[in-house]
């Protein structure tokens, strides 16, 4: 009773139990909600400890995934899937193809795509299943790798942010710490190096490392110093929880723009107290849906990268609403983020029954 309780209180419209012992799958699929279009979310491969784990991993980052696609302006939902497994040891043809038939049977209420452990090769063999899925080669007409097209949409929040707190249009000279070297990292880097931007950055692989000093001139600084780094911005492209009572207080940043989900360990707690620190805070969800975007142009199956890199020029404007908001009603930016979503979602929902099925169509790729 007590899920059905938790369902309640998240509004989820449907949770899928995916069980086939021949091939050892064990997953979950949240549809957190369909008012705006099919619930798109990555799959996650992760050796969960418990049932309850898994799911309670599920439903939070389904919801997160209604409102990244509602502040984006995408006709979409949310929703996500996570498999209970290893994904260095326990990966097989026949499980992805039998996940595929249950992402199949929810015929396009779920689109699935890569996420922590699981990635493009996994999505083709989901793809021999089901049309509803994203993030395959762009052999087969997919959009690849997101992650340029994320770090693209970072930095136009930067700009927005820049533009609200210090009235300046440019990040020339602007000093910015990266946390976090890996896909997003690497790729911003470049980015904010063209841009004239002063960088700081930090990784604890230092592969990751090298490749970007390879490539851009960065200072590159301890994993504790980043979050103390005297600069403009901080942006955090690594794990999700960084910004929270223990790490917000020594912030030395004006703005925190980067592409992590879930940088707020509590949202409502660390929103405030990085409002009352005067520290303007893009809200992630909202500043890092550059991926999202991508995938999302992948429906319908004539992709192409300059639309989705055009589409995500929008995260600027979006940004900007969630300040204007934020200051008319004093709220955290996190909270002013929240309700224009929430917003956008009731409006709609007002309509009644739900007719994006005629626009929303599965990728067809070959
Ligand atoms: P990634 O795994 O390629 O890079 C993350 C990097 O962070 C790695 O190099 C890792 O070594 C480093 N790291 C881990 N712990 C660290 C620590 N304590 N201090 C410093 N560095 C640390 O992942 P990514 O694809 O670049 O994504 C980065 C973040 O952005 C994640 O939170 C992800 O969920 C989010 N995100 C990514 C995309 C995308 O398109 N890839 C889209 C939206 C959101």
């Amino acid at each position: 009773m007590k899920v059905f309780q938790e369902l309640a209180e998240m509004g989820h419209e449907r949770v899928l139990l995916c069980s086939n012992p021949d091939v050892g799958l064990k997953a979950i699929i949240a549809v957190h909600s369909t008012v705006l279009g099919p619930g798109l979310g990555g799959l996650r491969m992760w050796p969960f400890e418990s049932f309850d784990e898994a799911l309670t991993d599920v439903l939070r980052l389904s919801r997160g995934m209604t409102y990244k696609a509602a502040s984006a302006g995408l006709n979409l939902g949310g929703g996500k899937a996570v498999i209970i497994g290893d994904s260095k040891t326990d990966k097989s043809e026949a499980l992805f193809r039998s996940f595929g038939r249950f992402v199949d049977s929810l015929g396009g209420l779920y689109i699935t795509a890569e996420d922590v452990g699981s990635d493009m090769e996994d999505m083709e063999l989901i793809h021999t299943e089901t049309q509803w899925v994203t993030g395959v080669s762009p052999a087969h007409g997919g959009s690849g790798d997101p992650s340029i097209v994320t770090a693209w949409g970072v930095l136009q929040g930067m700009k927005a942010a820049v533009k609200w707190h210090f009235d300046d249009v440019s990040l020339k000279n602007r000093s910015v710490a990266i946390q976090g070297l890996g896909s997003v990292g690497y790729h911003l880097a470049k980015q904010l190096y063209k841009e004239g931007a002063k960088l700081f950055g930090t990784d604890i692989d230092a592969a990751a490392i090298e490749s970007v000093s390879s490539e851009v001139e960065i200072e590159i600084v301890g994993t504790d110093e980043i979050v103390e780094v005297d600069c403009d911005i901080l942006a955090p492209c690594a794990l999700g929880a960084t910004l929270n009572e223990e790490s917000i207080p020594k912030l030395r940043c004006k703005i925190v723009a980067g592409a992590a989900n879930n940088q707020l360990e509590d949202e409502h707690r660390d929103g405030a107290a990085l409002q009352e620190r005067g520290i303007l805070y893009a809200p992630d969800y909202v500043i890092n849906a550059g991926g999202l975007i991508n995938v999302y142009n992948e429906l319908g199956g004539d992709y192409q990268r300059d639309r989705a890199v055009r589409m995500t020029r929008g995260i600027y404007l979006n940004l900007m609403g969630v300040f204007e908001i934020a200051r008319e009603y004093g709220l955290p930016t996190a909270v002013a983020a929240e309700k224009l979503a929430e917003r956008r979602i009731e409006t709609v929902k007002k309509l009644g029954s739900r007719h994006w099925g005629r626009f929303i169509r599965p990728n067809g790729h070959r």
